[in-house]
């Protein structure tokens, strides 16, 4: 890979050095390219990823947040989560979808369970308290890895996609004057509240 610019953004953007969101980035770009379309500020794409909750790696969904432009405040990635490192594209203008998936090559897995990075980060210590030479070599590996070595890249597929109508409306909570989208009010003795000041637990 050339271009390193966007690899010095993201890790500027993700806020530390790790092969995780390295990785993300590489297979959000794949994906952009096996579907032919740019990353956008718009939201002509989704993201489905497939990381889950508290575990390693996590950081995968910033780098594909980040190389697609699908993010947590457009809403339009979201999580099937089953642990694994992969993230299903869809061109929802063009009705078309590709998955793709963190499948390294023994050799290349071998050098990142074996870098100084993994092995500290193994025992806990924080990213930004590794020399950054250690934390350069991961991120360098999973940049500079040939796409085979890396990842699994599927057949692109036929993805109808069926846009949820966006609530444009916020209001101001009756109880404590915050703003709401109206979807989220509830009604109490005839007054709209938050959720928070409705007492209801739904
Ligand atoms: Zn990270
Ligand atoms: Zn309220």
């Amino acid at each position: 890979m050339d271009d390193k610019q966007i690899l010095h953004d993201l890790l500027k953007f993700h806020g530390h050095y790790c092969w995780a969101g390295v990785g993300g980035l590489r297979m959000g770009l794949t994906a952009l390219r096996i579907l032919g379309v740019q990353r956008t500020g718009a939201k002509a794409l989704h993201a489905i990823i497939e990381t889950g909750y508290n575990h390693s790696a996590g950081c995968f969904a910033d780098g594909i947040q980040y190389a697609t432009g699908c993010t947590l405040g457009k809403g339009n990635i979201e999580r099937n989560p089953k642990g694994k490192l992969a993230v299903t594209l869809i061109d929802k203008k063009h009705n078309k979808a590709v998955r793709v998936a963190y499948r390294p090559a023994s050799a290349l897995m071998q050098k990142i369970v074996n870098a100084p990075f993994t092995r500290k980060r193994g025992l806990g210590i924080p990213p930004d308290q590794i020399p950054k030479e250690e934390q350069e070599e991961v991120v360098n590996l999973m940049w500079e890895a040939p796409e085979q070595d890396i990842m699994l890249i599927g057949p692109v597929t036929d993805r109808e996609w069926q846009e949820e109508e966006e609530i444009t409306r916020l209001v101001l909570c009756e109880g404590c004057g915050e703003l709401v989208a109206e979807s989220y009010m509830r009604v109490v003795n005839g007054k709209p509240v938050c959720m928070d000041c409705s007492g209801y637990s739904v």
